[in-house]
């Protein structure tokens, strides 16, 4: 039997391409892709030149059964999406779990991954953290799912695209107030920032200027402060308020 190769292809510097998914990208007989046009840029790239078949979140399940007979007559296969490792945030899902269940072999290829990068060099906790994806396209959606993790106080990390990381910020802010919240933009391509501050203040930035807005991002956000300092804060701001009241200010 073939296996299935999960290949992480770049974010953005087609320099990250590991040698070993350059090498298996050459010699699989079949590169099932998110997007085949978009790969076929790398491809070429690579000097390459492989079979293709598309794997999308609409065809998906209905490759299962054409890549296991693959599998199955001895060819090896390799799966990409369009940028980062599959599967997450990207097709491929339903894929590994069938032909894992299958009993398939599949090979991870590490490599480039949005979220690992960004948290690699934001400066924040990264001991625990919790990646919750894109978040909803709705506001009050969206504030529902920050107000469900506001409490948590490991780091948060999502996805956010140039349309919606304004209106995401301010939900940021309204819901989650004073955290520190790190952007990671633009990842291993020619104009990547790395910009830290409140929500409030990354959205001032952004007004000031707009090119802060553009691209792709990794949006980090501080956990919730541990319990004893909201409580020891608490108690400091009462006995403050008692004071100034005994003296009658
Ligand atoms: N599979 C990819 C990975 O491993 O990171 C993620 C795919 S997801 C559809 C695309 C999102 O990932 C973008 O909207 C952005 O939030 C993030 N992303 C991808 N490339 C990025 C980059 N170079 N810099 C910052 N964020 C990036």
């Amino acid at each position: 039997y073939g296996a299935l190769y999960v290949v992480a292809t770049p974010i953005g510097n087609l320099d990250d391409l590991s040698p070993r998914a350059a090498r298996l990208l050459g010699e699989v007989a079949v590169i099932a892709a998110e997007d085949t046009r978009h790969s076929a840029r790398l491809l070429r790239h690579l000097g390459l030149e492989r079979p293709m078949l598309s794997l999308h979140e609409h065809n998906e399940a209905a490759r299962v059964a054409q890549l296991a007979e693959r599998l199955m007559a001895g060819d090896d296969v390799a799966l990409i999406s369009d940028a980062g490792t599959p599967l997450i945030c990207d097709p491929g899902f339903v894929l590994v779990r069938e032909l894992r269940d299958a009993g398939h072999r599949i090979v991870p290829v590490p490599g480039p991954c949005a979220l690992v990068a960004g948290l690699s060099a934001a400066g924040l906790p990264t001991d625990r953290f919790t990646f919750i994806g894109f978040l909803p396209a709705k506001s009050a959606a969206r504030r529902a799912r920050l107000e469900g993790l506001a409490g948590r106080d490991e780091t948060l990390v999502c996805y956010e695209s140039p349309h919606r990381i304004r209106d995401t910020l301010a939900d940021l802010a309204a819901v989650l107030g004073e955290r520190r919240v790190v952007l990671a933009r633009e990842l291993t391509k020619t104009f990547e920032t790395f910009l830290d501050g409140s929500a409030e203040m990354l959205l001032a930035r952004m007004q000031e200027d707009p090119d802060q807005a553009r691209g792709e991002f990794v949006v980090m956000i501080g956990g919730a402060p541990p319990r004893e300092e909201t409580d020891q804060a608490l108690l400091e701001a009462d006995q403050l308020l008692a004071a100034l009241l005994a003296e009658g200010v």
